[in-house]
């Protein structure tokens, strides 16, 4: 047993992680350590009832009966055996959610905001992005390329990935690309075309290439002028709560995980909308759910805690993750978040935080990064994880 932990000085982390540089699909699943994970990737980020019912059932059939809501806002279903990926496609064609090809479902990379009305043109952007993606000279973009239709009432996807945003403004709609300050202003009907333009001179510009695979990279490259007419406003990301919202009820899913059975008993209430939360919007409830392995209440600890997949989920996972902050998570007090990493690659929140990244030796931390970064105190025994999370969180 190990007894005492190591403070690192400027050893770099020891576990290097495989980046595949690309995310799952339905057509193109990915092998993790408990079989392919098939990720679904709803219109308009809403399942119809019948969908998710469908869904639930298929996972039930075809998968392990447990499915992940993504950081964009997708679904997927895990525990898929090979010999099953036929039929699961084929169920999942029938419930009219598989795309033409594998190369245009992996260009549909749209998150919409989940707080859209009838009416207020959202539904119509998402759609119409979608069918530009689907063309046959649609822009052939990196694997993690996405977009962001956030036009609802209040931009609510600021602090969610995306390379080419469409929202809101006072007079109409803006188009912005992800690391510049400037933006376009656009009527209703150009919004499509005119991040179609952005996509396409991101390629021309040599987005792509390897160290260019996000539009980030290419900042302070001068855009397009019309891309440069307007100060984007400051970001105001809205945290998202479980609770009642105007188009129904939010609610959070255990580390982003639910069963086929609670998505199912979910679906009978409303149809539910994606939300890049690890939560689910359930259209027109009331009330909060009340089933198994759901947050309900904006006071649970557990959002105060993020955990990948870890082992024995994940192939590339160096010990299991989510006992751990589920263990941790009353000591992490209101305000504050806890990310616990199955290894260097932090896929369930790659951005800074507290840290805890599992080793070969035990569990690195990092009071202040993400799970890439160097650690303030290595190889640390789990008996101690908990005391020394105590005086970090009094520190800062
Ligand atoms: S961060 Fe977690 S889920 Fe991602 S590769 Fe590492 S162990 Fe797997």
């Amino acid at each position: 047993m190990r007894t005492a932990a190591t403070v690192a000085t400027t050893m770099p982390p020891v576990n290097t992680p495989h980046i595949k540089g690309w995310c799952p699909g339905a057509l193109r699943p990915m092998l993790s350590g408990d079989g392919l994970v098939v990720r679904v990737r709803p219109q308009a980020g809403r399942l119809t009832q019948a969908q998710a019912i469908g869904i639930a059932a298929l996972s039930n059939s075809h998968g392990n009966g447990l499915l992940d809501l993504t950081s964009r806002a997708n679904l997927q279903l895990r525990g898929v055996a090979p010999a099953s990926h036929p039929a699961l496609i084929q169920g999942l064609r029938d419930l009219g959610l598989v795309d033409g090809s594998p190369k245009a479902e992996a260009r549909r990379n749209i998150v919409v905001t989940p707080f859209w009305t009838p009416g207020d043109g959202t539904l119509q952007i998402a759609n119409a992005l979608a069918q530009a993606l689907a063309a046959l000279d649609a822009p052939a973009l990196p694997g993690k390329f996405g977009f962001a239709v956030d036009t609802g009432p209040l931009a609510v996807l600021e602090s969610t990935s995306a390379d080419i945003r469409i929202e809101r403004s006072a007079r109409g709609y803006t188009v912005s690309a992800d690391g510049y300050a400037n933006v376009a202003e656009v009527a209703a009907d150009e919004a499509v075309s005119a991040a179609i333009e952005l996509a396409r001179w991101f390629l021309t510009q040599g987005g792509g290439r390897p160290g260019r695979s996000r539009m980030a990279a290419l900042a302070p490259q001068a855009l397009p002028a019309r891309f440069q007419t307007v100060a984007a406003r400051p970001a105001a990301p809205l945290p998202a709560q479980p609770g009642a919202v105007p188009p129904g009820w939010l609610v959070g899913a255990e580390f982003g995980q639910l069963t086929a059975a609670t998505l199912d008993a979910l679906a009978r209430l409303g149809p539910l909308r994606m939300t890049p939360w690890h939560m689910l919007l359930v259209e027109g409830a009331t009330q909060a759910p009340d089933l198994a392995g759901l947050i309900t209440h904006p006071g649970d600890p557990l959002l105060r805690v993020v955990a990948c997949t870890g082992a024995p989920g994940c192939l590339q996972a160096l010990a299991a993750t989510r006992p751990l902050a589920r263990a941790l998570a009353p000591h992490v007090p209101a305000g504050h978040l806890l990310h616990v990493s199955g290894c260097s690659k932090g896929c369930a929140h790659p951005r800074a935080a507290l840290t805890l990244v599992a080793t070969p030796a035990g569990f690195d931390l990092i009071r202040n990064g993400a799970a890439s970064a160097s650690p303030d105190v290595q190889a640390l025994p789990t008996e101690s994880i908990a005391s020394y999370l105590l005086p970090t969180f009094h520190a800062s």
